[in-house]
C-alpha cells in the first residue's frame, strides 16, 4: 500500500479474489483532480456470495471459546497497527480529516477490539439456577451473519463499532462501507480478515444496491446501520422482509447548553470549538446548536471567536498545525453553504472563524471556511436541521425550562452537552435533555468513553454502540427451563394461574 501509486483494493469473498462488477475511485477532497485510490465493487450477487461464505463460517467461529476468538481478533487488529502510519495518511487523503485525528481513528481500532473482547469474555457467562422453582439456564447466543452498512465520516471507527462486538460474541460479519470514502476501511478490514478464518469477516464495496441486498437477505440475522434517516428507512424496509432486527445509528441536531455559571476559559472554549468543528463538523455527535445564557452572550461570543482564531486552521489535512481540512464532497459544501446563505437572508450575522493555512489550496478543493451564525431564531434551517458541516448557530436563552424545551424540539436526540462549573447542576439538567448521550463540560470525541453506551433516541435511531450495551446488541438470550412443578413427574401444573 505504501509508495506513490494509488492503491487498487480488490474484492475478496471466501478468501479468494472475485472479478469486480465496477471500480469506485476516490478523489482527494483537498485536490479533487487527484485520485487517491480505487476499490473493486460488487453487486447483489457478490453480496449474496459473501453472506453465504459468512453463514458457512458461522458454526465454526461461534463454537470457539470466547477467549480464543478474542485472542484471534486482537492478533488480527495487531496487524493493522503495523500499518498505522500508512493507513492514517491514506485516511487523511481520502476523507480530508487532519492527520493527527486519522492516527487517532486507526489507534482506536486497537483499543476498541481489546475492550470488546474483554467485555465478551466477562459477559458471555451462562446463568445457572437450580432451586425450589426448578432448573433454569440462560446463555447468550450470537445471531449469525451480521450485515454492517456504514457511512463515510469516520469510516474505520464506524465499521469497527459493529465488527468488533459482533465478532467477539461469535457472529460473522459482512461490511458494506460508503462508496464515498472506502479505501482505508477496506484496507483495515482486509488486513483483519486475512488473519481470521475464511468467511468470518468480508467487505463488499458498492452502492445502495449492495446495501439493500445485505439488509434484505434471509441469511442476515442482524443489520447494523449508521447513516442518515432517509437511507435508514430504506434499510428498515429491506430488513422488514425477513423481520431482521436492526441497530440504527442516525443523525442528530445536537445542542450544547452553556449555563450562566459556565467556565469560559481558553481550555474550555477550545473544547467547545473543536466539539463543533472536528472533521469540519462532519460528525454525528458534533455540537450543532450553541445555547448560551443571555447574561454571558457577549462574553461568550467574543471569547469563542478569539479562541477559534488559533484553534481552527483550515488547510491541507496532511500539513502540521492544520486542524480543519476540506469537506468530503462538493455536495456537502453546497448543502452547508445553502444553510448559511439562508441564515444571511433571514438577517443573521455570519462571522468567519479561524485562519487559512494555504489560500490557493483552499480555493481549489472542497473547503469551507468555519463560521459562527448569530441573530437567527430556532426556526431557521441552520438551527432546525443537521448541518453536518463547519457552520454553527449561537442562540441566547433566559432560563433552564426554556432551554430544555428548545433543546428537545425536533424529532431526534443523539448527543448534547451541558456546560457549568457546578457538576451536580449540569448532571441534573442533562437528565432533562432527550438524547442518548450528554457530555458535561465537553462535547464530541473528547467526551466519549469506551464504557459509556452511545446511541440515539427518537429519530436518531435505536440500539447502542460502546459500553457493555454495545456488545450485548450482538447476542440474544436462550433460556432452558425445567419448572419444579413438572420435575420428577410432579404433574402438569402451570406457572400461570388459569392456563
Ligand atoms: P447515508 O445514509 O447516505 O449512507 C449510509 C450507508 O448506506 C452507505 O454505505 C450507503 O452506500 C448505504 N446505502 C445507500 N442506499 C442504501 C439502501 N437503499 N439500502 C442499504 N444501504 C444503502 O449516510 P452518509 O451520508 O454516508 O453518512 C452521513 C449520516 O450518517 C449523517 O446523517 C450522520 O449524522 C450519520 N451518522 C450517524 C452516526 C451515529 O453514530 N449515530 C455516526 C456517523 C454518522
Amino acid at each position: 500500500m505504501s509508495g506513490d501509486a494509488p492503491p487498487d483494493l480488490p474484492l475478496v469473498v471466501g478468501g479468494v479474489g472475485v472479478a469486480p462488477v465496477s471500480w469506485v475511485a476516490r478523489e482527494d477532497p483537498a485536490r479533487p483532480e487527484v485520485v487517491v485510490g480505487r476499490v473493486a465493487a460488487g453487486d447483489a450477487d457478490v453480496a449474496d456470495a459473501a453472506i453465504r461464505s459468512a453463514e458457512a463460517a458461522f458454526g465454526g467461529w461461534s463454537a470457539r471459546p470466547v477467549a480464543e476468538r478474542g485472542a484471534l481478533l486482537r492478533a488480527a487488529v495487531g496487524a493493522v497497527a503495523v500499518q498505522a502510519d500508512d493507513l492514517a495518511v491514506l485516511l487523511a487523503r481520502e476523507l480530508g480529516k487532519v492527520l493527527p485525528d486519522c492516527r487517532g481513528e486507526i489507534a482506536f481500532a486497537q483499543a476498541f477490539v481489546a475492550y470488546c473482547t474483554e467485555v465478551a469474555e466477562r459477559s458471555l457467562v451462562e446463568r445457572v439456577t437450580d432451586d425450589a422453582e426448578g432448573r433454569l439456564t440462560v446463555h447468550l447466543e450470537p445471531y449469525g451473519v451480521v450485515g454492517a452498512i456504514t457511512p463515510w465520516n469516520a469510516p474505520v471507527i464506524l465499521a469497527l463499532l459493529k465488527v468488533a462486538p459482533a465478532l467477539a460474541t461469535g457472529n460473522t460479519v459482512v461490511v458494506k462501507p460508503s462508496p464515498l470514502v472506502p479505501l482505508t476501511v477496506t484496507q483495515v478490514l482486509h488486513t483483519m480478515a486475512a488473519r481470521l478464518p475464511t468467511g468470518v469477516l468480508t467487505v463488499v464495496n458498492g452502492g445502495g444496491d449492495v446495501g439493500a441486498a445485505i439488509a434484505g437477505h434471509p441469511l442476515v440475522r442482524k443489520v447494523a446501520f449508521t447513516g442518515g434517516g432517509r437511507i435508514a428507512r430504506a434499510v428498515m424496509r429491506s430488513a422488514a422482509e425477513q423481520l431482521t432486527p436492526l441497530v440504527l445509528e442516525l443523525g442528530g441536531n445536537d445542542p450544547a447548553v452553556f449555563l450562566d455559571d459556565a467556565d469560559l476559559g481558553d481550555e474550555t472554549l477550545h473544547r467547545a470549538v473543536l466539539g463543533t468543528f472536528l472533521t469540519g463538523g462532519q460528525v454525528c455527535m458534533a455540537a450543532k446548536r450553541l445555547y448560551v445564557h443571555r447574561s454571558r452572550l457577549e462574553e461568550f461570543t467574543e471569547r469563542y471567536v478569539a479562541v477559534a482564531r488559533t484553534a481552527l486552521v483550515l488547510g491541507d489535512p496532511l500539513q502540521e498545525g492544520v486542524t480543519v481540512g476540506p469537506m468530503a464532497s462538493r455536495a456537502q459544501v453546497e448543502h452547508v453553504s445553502g444553510l448559511v446563505a439562508d441564515a444571511r437572508r433571514r438577517g443573521g450575522t455570519v462571522t468567519p472563524l479561524g485562519t487559512l493555512a494555504d489560500e490557493a489550496l483552499v480555493a481549489g478543493g472542497y473547503f469551507l471556511r468555519p463560521v459562527l451564525v448569530t441573530g437567527v431564531t430556532d426556526d431557521a434551517p441552520i438551527v432546525a436541521t443537521e448541518q453536518f458541516g463547519p457552520a454553527v448557530p449561537l442562540l441566547a436563552f433566559d432560563d433552564e425550562d426554556e432551554v430544555v424545551a428548545r433543546a428537545n424540539a425536533g424529532q431526534g436526540g443523539l448527543a448534547s452537552s451541558v456546560w457549568s462549573r457546578d457538576e451536580d447542576r449540569a448532571f441534573a439538567l442533562a437528565r432533562r435533555i432527550r438524547a442518548g448521550f450528554t457530555f458535561v463540560n465537553t462535547h464530541n470525541r473528547t467526551g466519549l468513553a469506551l464504557r459509556a453506551p452511545f446511541g440515539g433516541m427518537g429519530r436518531s435511531g435505536f440500539g447502542r454502540e460502546f459500553g457493555e450495551e454495545g456488545v450485548r446488541e450482538y447476542v440474544q438470550t436462550h433460556a432452558v427451563n425445567l419448572p419444579a412443578t413438572v420435575r420428577g413427574g410432579a404433574g402438569s401444573a402451570s406457572a400461570y394461574p388459569g392456563t
